[in-house]
């Protein structure tokens, strides 16, 4: 085996509560992620060092050295698994950048799947699931794929039925929003306000509507306690998320920490009309449609 192509998803969370801040600096979550058909591609080739590369989506902002999260998966999977050989990795991006679809995670994911099966070391997929964690708490679900329940900082996770597929349209900002930053103005906003912040908890109307397979059900259900954070940091969104209900989508968030806002629709001609429609109101750097859930990191 010289080379392995792995396809990996994006992520929408349609549900994300965030609870209190904890001693230790992190939030404890519920987050229902979905995985759409936005895809990253990587591509590992036998190498005698670990190297990066990578082509298309703000590549300027992706970090070439042990920073990129693909590399430290690869080199986590070598430290564990006793490989001295090297990986030569091509990243192909379609996941915005620092847009709230966790992008890096997914080629977290993406490099632990390719160089297990590249370097022959057959981990199964449990055990990639906990170095994935060690790495990020978005990447275990890149690796599952789906729909699924996470709770803790994200990583413990509970796959959900889902009746159907559901029909999205994402629409991506010019420049991402950090994560950290997003959390922060959360906490911050919290306390201005003095918002009692209660234990976060699966809705349950939600997982009735995925169960169903009912866009119309699930559209009032998406929720995201970040949503209002990124505004507060970007608030241009509001025009973004105003434009697609207007336009008659079913229900419209920011995904994850932003800047990118998801929309969900009750049909493909529908995702095809509400596209267009935002491309021509310039609400957004650029627009697509997909499809979800997919499966999570495949060798392809
Ligand atoms: P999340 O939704 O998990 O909060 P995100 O989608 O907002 O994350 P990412 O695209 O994962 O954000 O990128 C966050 C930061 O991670 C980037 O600004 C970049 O500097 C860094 N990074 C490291 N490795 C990668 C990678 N392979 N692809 C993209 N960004 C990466």
């Amino acid at each position: 085996m010289t080379s392995v192509k792995v396809r990996v998803p994006a992520k929408v969370n349609v549900q994300l509560s965030v609870g209190p801040l904890r001693d230790d600096g992190y939030h404890d979550l519920v987050n229902v992620f979905h995985a759409v058909s936005i895809f990253d591609e990587v591509i590992a080739e036998e190498a005698d060092t670990v190297t990066v590369r990578v082509e298309g989506e703000a590549v300027d902002q992706v970090p070439l050295d042990d920073d990129n999260l693909a590399v430290r998966a690869a080199r986590l999977l070598a430290g564990r698994a006793g490989v001295t050989r090297g990986v030569s990795l091509r990243i192909r991006k379609t996941i915005p950048v620092a847009g709230g679809m966790a992008g890096g995670s997914a080629d977290a994911a993406a490099a632990l799947v390719a160089c297990n099966q590249l370097w022959g070391v057959h981990l199964p997929p449990a055990d990639l699931m906990e170095l994935g964690a060690e790495i990020g708490s978005d990447v275990p679900f890149a690796l599952l794929g789906g729909t699924a329940v996470g709770t803790g900082r994200g990583e413990q996770l509970r796959p959900v039925e889902v009746g159907g597929a559901f029909q999205w349209v994402f629409a991506l900002a010019d420049g991402g929003l950090s994560t950290a930053r997003v959390y922060a103005e959360c906490d911050r906003l919290r306390q201005a306000t003095g918002a009692k912040v209660g234990w976060p908890e699966v809705n349950e109307r939600l997982l009735a509507a995925l169960r169903t397979g009912d866009p119309k059900a699930l559209g009032p259900e998406l929720a995201n306690d970040l949503q209002p954070a990124a505004i507060m940091l970007r608030s241009r969104l509001v025009r973004t998320l105003d434009a697609g209900r207007e336009r008659g989508a079913l229900g419209a968030i920011v995904s994850g920490s932003g800047p990118t806002c998801a929309f969900l629709v009750e049909s493909k001609e529908q995702a095809t009309d509400l596209a267009v429609f935002l491309r021509g109101s310039g609400v957004a750097r650029s627009v697509v449609t997909a499809e979800g859930p997919v499966a999570g990191a495949v060798i392809v």
